[in-house]
This record gives C-alpha cells, structure tokens and sequence, in this order.
C-alpha cells in the first residue's frame, strides 16, 4: 500500500525533472555547468518534497489508502521533511560554490540586500533552520514538537515566493511554473485543514468513561461508552482521545482499540509511561472523552487466507486483542494457523494472558505462547522458528517496543522472510 504513495511521490519528482530540462533554451546547459543544475533541481525538489510533507502531515483519511496507515504516513512526512531541508541546503551550498569567484552575486546569497527574491530566499532558509533547531535541540514535548512543526508554513512561503520571483526555470516557464503552485496549493490546502478545520470538521466522536481499572504493573484499561454516534471502526484501528478531566491534560494521544467493533463501548489499554498516561489514573466514571478517527490499517492483512504470525511486546497486544476478539465475536471460520507470541517480563505484567487464553480455547487454529522475558531471555526468532517449524509462507505482524521490533524484523529479513510480509503497528512517531 505504502508503494503506491511513494510512486506517486517519486511520479511528481520525475515529472519535475522533465520540466526543469524542458525549461532549458539549450539543455547542454546542464553538462556544462553542472554545479548550478544541481542547485536548481535540488531547490525543485526540496520544495516538492516540503509540499509533501505538508501533505503527510495532514490526516486527510483518503491518504490512508494511498500511504498505508497513519503510522506509516507520518514516517513518509518525518522522511520528506529531512530529505526537503537537505536539499534546500544544498541548493544553498551548490549556488555559493557556483558564484563563488562572483562577489556581488555571492554577497546577495549570503547577506540581505536590495534584491527582494534573494532576501526571502535567504529568510526561507535561515527560518527553516530556526524553526528545525527548536524542535530538534529544545527539550520539548511531543505536542510542542508538532505545534512548532506547523510553523513551517513560515520558510515554505518565503520559499515558494523567492521561487516564482527569481528569475530561474521556476518562474521563466510557464508549466513548471503552474506544476510548483499545484504543489504549493496541496501544501496550503493541507496545513489549513489540519491547523484549523481539523479540530472542528475533523472525524470526532463523543464517548465517556463507563469503567477505568488500574493495574499496579503500571497500566490503566478503561472503557468508553459512545454519549450518541458510535464512531465505526476496524479491528486493531486506533484513535486520539483526549479527556475532558480535570486532573488530565487537555491533549490528544493515539491509543489502539483493544476491544472488537462489535461491541458498543470501546476499551484502551494504556501503559503509563509520561505526564499525560500517568494523570489518566485519576479519570472518574462519567468523565467527556473525545476520539477523533479511526486510523489506521494494520489488520488490513490480517484476516486474510495467509497463515498469520503474531507477535506483542508488552502493551503492544492492544491491537491484537481487538483482531482476536472480532474473530471471536463475529465467528468468522478461521481457515488458516494463526500464532500469537506474547511477550512479557513476568507473570504479573502478562494482564490478558487468561483472556487470550479463553479466545484460543474456542478459536481452535490459535495458538498462543506467553513468554516470560526474565526468565527465559528476549523472543527471537530462533524461538518462533522452534515453535512454528517453518517460517516462510506466513505474515508477520509485530507490534511493541521499537527495539523489540526492529530486531525481530532485521532477524526476520536475515532468514529471508520479505519484507512486504512483515507488517509492523509503531506505536512512537517521534
Ligand atoms: C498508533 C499508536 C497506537 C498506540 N496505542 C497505544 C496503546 O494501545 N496503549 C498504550 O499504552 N500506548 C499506545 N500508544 C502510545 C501512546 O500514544 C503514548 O505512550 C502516549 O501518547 C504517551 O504520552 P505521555 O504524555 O504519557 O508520555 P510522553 O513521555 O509525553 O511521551 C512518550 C512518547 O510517546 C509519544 N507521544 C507522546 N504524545 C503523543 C501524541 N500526542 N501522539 C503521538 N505520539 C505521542 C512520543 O513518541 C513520545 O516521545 C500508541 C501510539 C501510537 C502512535
């Protein structure tokens, strides 16, 4: 799925490759000098790239179908982001290397002056390493980490007007022109809707809180009932919640579903493990929670024909619960083996081991095996291998601690499993 978005992406810079060479009277231009080709086309891509990251960071629900789901999407905007502000570096660094024996030209790229399109340019660039400084060196939280990001519509304006005002390919000819403010559109389109129409168009459901258990192993599972619309959902989908509790922090946080959609209360299981996780403790029945989603496409492959290899780290079994309880409760024939591996540190932190063991005595192709971290050492693969026999042939889905999963998949890939069969729910964004 996430294939298609990134042809797309890569369409849209192939496309404005052509147009750049289009755009040249004589395109020998760009062999003979090719330092200053490759500072037009990296500024051309680097815009390209910054309208995608807008783009991604949007929460438009088509893209999910485009770009795989939300997690996946907000790792394609963190990798356009990155790979946009190099190259608008290196249009930098290429242009000062070109002009380099050209002092009035290069004191316009360096230092503010009387050329308005070279002042924005040099504005566009300082703002963007402002704006990336504070996110990157501030000790900041993760909801001050993505209110500064929207700041960089700043450096994305000045550089797209530098862009249509210098006198370059960008504003000389006419269908690279129309192309650059096509993207520039999509950019302003999707800032504005996640900026400011998202909170009030946005899909949000009215739930409240009807049971809330708290676990001494650190975790609290709390039911929410729909106040009226039920917010429709897949099985292992998540949503942001925020509760209107006056001991919790009015922010939204992504929690997976761990109950199945045919039930009309949804439940969360949540780790403690920040400001917002901990304050959760105090939340009293009754009390406002408002979810905006569903998200979300990790079981999208999970209720097919293909043999299917769970596997949880700690509270990653979320998602799973709510797969394993909609197969239960919707009685669908299981036609294939599905393993679930469920690793805990002991005993006690294993909260739904009696649960998934009711599902696997009536799902009869379930096996479930709980591994005990402390006792017998962190799961691998050579240890699902000794359970399963053979690897090959099955999907793989992996949802717990980043460590945990990258391991597994690199372990996984070694034993040349493909990677389109290991199918990851990453529950860290940053
Ligand atoms: C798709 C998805 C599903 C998740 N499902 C569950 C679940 O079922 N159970 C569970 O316990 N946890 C889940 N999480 C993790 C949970 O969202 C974070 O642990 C929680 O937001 C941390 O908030 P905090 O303020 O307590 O901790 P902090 O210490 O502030 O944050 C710890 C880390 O959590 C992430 N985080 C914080 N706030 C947000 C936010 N608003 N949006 C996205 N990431 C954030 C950041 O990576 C941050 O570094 C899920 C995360 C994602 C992305």
């Amino acid at each position: 799925m996430q294939k298609k978005g990134i042809f797309l992406i890569s369409l849209s810079l192939l496309f404005t490759f052509i147009l750049f060479v289009f755009a040249k009277d004589d395109p020998s231009v760009l062999i003979r000098k090719p330092v200053l080709a490759v500072a037009q086309i990296s500024a051309l891509f680097g815009m390209i790239l910054f309208s995608y990251a807008f783009l991604l960071s949007s929460r438009f629900s088509f893209l999910e179908n485009i770009f795989g789901g939300l997690d996946k999407i907000y790792k394609l905007h963190q990798i356009s982001g990155r790979l946009s502000f190099i190259l608008i570096i290196t249009h930098f660094i290429f242009l000062v290397f070109n002009y380099i024996q050209n002092t009035s030209i290069l004191s316009m790229l360096l230092f503010p002056g009387k050329t308005l399109s070279y002042n924005l340019g040099i504005l566009s660039l300082w703002s963007m390493c402002f704006v990336l400084s504070a996110i990157l060196y501030l000790a900041i939280d993760y909801q001050w980490f993505v209110r500064i990001q929207s700041f960089f519509i700043i450096p994305f304006s000045l550089g797209v007007v530098h862009m249509l005002l210098i006198s370059s390919d960008s504003s000389r000819y006419l269908p690279l022109t129309i192309f650059l403010i096509l993207h520039t559109a999509i950019a302003y389109v999707s800032w504005i809707y996640k900026a400011l129409l998202y909170p009030i168009i946005g899909p949000r459901f009215e739930y409240q809180v009807e049971t809330l258990k708290v676990y001494s192993e650190d975790v609290v599972v709390l039911t929410i009932a729909p106040c009226n619309k039920k917010m429709p959902f897949l099985p292992g989908q998540f949503a942001y919640v925020r509760f209107n509790s006056i001991g919790v922090r009015k922010e939204f946080h992504p929690f997976s579903i761990a109950s199945s959609p045919s039930e009309n209360s949804i439940r969360l299981a949540i780790k403690t493990s920040g400001d917002f996780t901990t304050q959760l403790k105090t939340l009293k029945i009754g009390e406002k929670a408002i979810l905006m989603g569903p998200y979300g496409r990790f079981c999208e492959r999970f209720f097919g024909r293909k043999d299917a290899v769970c596997v949880a780290g700690g509270i990653g079994i979320t998602p799973f619960l709510g797969m394993l309880h909609y197969l239960k409760d919707a009685k669908l024939p299981l036609v294939k083996n599905l393993h679930l591996f469920y690793s805990v540190k002991n005993w006690q932190t294993a909260l739904f081991q009696r649960e998934l063991e009711n599902i696997s005595y009536i799902e009869k192709n379930l096996s479930l095996n709980v591994i005990h971290t402390e006792k017998g050492g962190r799961l691998n693969v050579e240890m699902i291998r000794n359970t399963l026999g053979e690897l090959k042939d099955k999907l793989y889905f992996l949802c717990g601690p980043k460590l945990m999963m990258e391991d597994l998949a690199g372990q996984l890939k070694r034993m040349s499993i493909p990677a389109k069969n290991i199918i990851y729910e990453d529950f860290s964004y940053k």
